[in-house]
């Protein structure tokens, strides 16, 4: 059944030239789910000369924060996304960071739309790049409503693609090897969020990374909190201990998806 949605995923329409070339600025809850989610768009777009911008609306600071004071956690993660960033070609004045508490951004969605709603107005961006609608974390949730909120009252047409991050945390994309009852969870609980076939019919965007796939790995690789064990505990988590490392697997495809919903200029 995977083999089968892969192959659906090469079908989907592909960004076109003019696309890759837009302004973007893309929203990202924590430091890692930029370059999880687009992080092979990010590169291709920069190739294409295109202006980019990643906001950080977290600080990050809940990550690792039993092994590590959460000061230095935030300036550890801070680090690594300003040298992820550069690794998918942006300088770091293009990088910034909005530093809710990690966890909590759903608390302040009034102040995050209202700073949101005022970096789109300065910057004009003709696409924003946001988590996907039905990502179970609250962070990402609340990011895309947050953008959502903050473009009600944007007078410029802008182009929102929603990437996906958790959502490939569902059967069929990974599965679960814990024990038995667990598995049956697990499948259970894919089949409610209705995040397999059903899932995939509304993503509607592809970009090819096949040829940058090892440019995005090295970005990806500057999360050194979430790729290596930083403490020697096997109780610090990375994000390749997610679904046994078939997750991580799931952002090196052929392609990043898309679903691309266009607000149009109010007059
Ligand atoms: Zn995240």
């Amino acid at each position: 059944m995977r083999a089968r949605l892969r192959k659906r995923l090469n079908k989907i329409k592909s960004l076109s030239a003019t696309d890759l070339s837009a302004s973007a600025i893309v929203f990202s809850p924590h430091q890692d789910d930029e370059t999880l989610g687009c992080g092979g768009t990010i590169i291709r777009k920069r190739e294409a000369g295109a202006e980019v911008r990643i906001v950080f609306m977290t600080d990050g600071s809940r990550s690792h924060d039993r092994f590590i004071p959460e000061k230095k956690l935030i300036a550890l993660r801070r680090q690594e996304a300003v040298k992820a960033a550069e690794c998918l070609g942006l300088r770091p004045e293009n990088v910034w960071f909005l530093d809710f508490r990690d966890g909590e951004l759903a608390d302040r969605q009034t102040i995050a739309i209202e700073r949101v709603r005022q970096l789109l107005l300065d910057h004009q961006p003709q696409q924003v790049f946001i988590p996907y609608v039905r990502e179970a974390h609250p962070d990402h949730l609340a990011t895309n409503e947050i953008v959502f909120g903050a473009l009600a009252s944007h007078p410029q047409e802008v182009a929102i693609y929603e990437y996906p991050v958790w959502y490939w945390h569902h059967f069929p994309w990974t599965a679960n090897w814990g024990d038995r009852a667990s598995q049956i969870a697990y499948l259970k609980a894919s089949i409610k969020a209705k995040l397999g076939w059903q899932a995939v019919q509304e993503f509607d965007y592809r970009v090819d990374i096949e040829s940058i796939r090892s440019q995005k790995q090295l970005a990806l690789s500057q999360h050194h909190t979430q790729m290596e064990r930083l403490v020697d505990s096997p109780d610090w988590g990375l994000l390749k201990d997610v679904a046994d490392g078939e997750w991580l697997e799931c952002f090196f495809q052929s392609q990043e998806i898309f679903r691309r919903t266009i607000i149009a200029t109010r007059k």
